[in-house]
């Protein structure tokens, strides 16, 4: 077989968020001071390599607070957020209960709890039967009008000339976004927006480093997962700038050899929930059979840290 020579550019910043690195912090955390096991509702985050590794240290994942069996155990909330009747339910339960949701997400909770007190209409941009947006949607009493793509502003029954409001999903494709927010801007004459950009910094850094690396590769590669919005958002990012073509690796032992027997240039990069040592495992397979040179780009780190809930550290390292 010959080896060829594969270019390998590294998306940088890539992979494991602030938020993303709290709410796995937390769980472990719990499992120290508490012991196990910890309920945790709902994927921790959006990845099967960290909810395995949680379960093995003796996290129990749920969907829903009814199958608690043990209820003298700890539960703790994902990262993506819960709607304002889970906490209600988990006290009405005397559960001890954490809540890992996202500080960025928080902040977009209490931006619909101002404007329902302000009285205005909300729209949310985002993806129906996400988490975040279930969440989000039940942070109020009042109705939220979800919108996913353009067209479903026609469907609005709201006046021109009301004043409304809108809030987004954290972790949105920036592009498309900004193009939905025009089309509301277009529709209605008053439009609220919020105090500050509700896509994060962190699906802002990972969608603009595949833009800048896409037009070179011919194949992109998101290690990630299907139901995360953000690796969905890479993958598309990928495409619509240049890379001819742009595959999900949920499970990095499952890519195809034969797919890179006429490949130069391949981008690689994470989604906010994928851990970096994935990436280099990844990186490691290849080189097996591949003759690769990295090329990564020496882009600004981020250094956002988010603490985490003082009852939940332990004293243990
Ligand atoms: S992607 Fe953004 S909003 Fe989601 S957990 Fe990470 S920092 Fe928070």
């Amino acid at each position: 077989m010959t080896i060829h020579r594969i270019n390998i550019h590294l998306a940088s910043p890539r992979g494991f968020c602030a938020g993303v690195d709290r709410a796995i912090l937390m769980v472990e955390e719990a499992l120290k001071k508490f012991g196990s096991p910890i309920y945790v509702r709902h994927e921790i985050v959006h990845n099967k390599y960290v909810v395995e590794n949680l379960k093995k240290k003796g996290a129990i994942f749920i969907d829903e607070l009814d199958e608690i069996t043990d209820f003298s155990r700890p539960v703790i909330f994902s990262a993506h957020g819960v709607p304002k009747s889970v906490p209600k339910n988990a006290e009405n339960l005397n559960l001890k209960f954490f809540d890992a949701t996202c500080p960025l997400v928080s902040k977009i909770h209490r931006e619909v709890e101002n404007f329902e007190r302000l009285n205005l209409p909300i729209i949310l941009i985002g993806h129906k039967d996400h988490p975040e947006v279930i969440g989000t949607m039940g942070q109020i009493k009042s109705p939220i009008y979800l919108i996913e793509k353009i067209s479903d502003l026609d469907l609005l029954k709201i006046p021109k000339d009301k004043k409304i409001a809108y809030v987004t999903q954290t972790t949105l494709s920036v592009d498309d976004t900004k193009s939905i927010i025009q089309a509301i801007k277009k529709k209605f004459y008053n439009v609220i927006k919020p105090r500050k950009n509700d896509i994060c910094y962190a699906t802002t850094n990972r969608q603009e480093a595949v833009k800048r690396i896409a037009p070179k590769c011919d194949i992109f590669y998101v290690i990630g997962a299907k139901n995360s919005s953000n690796s969905l958002r890479l993958l598309e990012v990928a495409k619509q700038y240049g890379a001819k073509k742009s595959i999900l690796l949920e499970n990095i032992e499952n890519y195809d050899q034969k797919i890179l027997k006429n490949i130069n240039n391949l981008g690689i990069t994470a989604s906010a929930s994928a851990p970096e040592i994935l990436v280099q495992k990844f990186i490691k397979i290849l080189k097996l059979k591949n003759d690769i040179l990295l090329h990564e780009e020496d882009s600004k780190k981020e250094n956002i840290v988010f603490k985490i809930p003082h009852q939940i550290k332990s004293k243990l390292k």
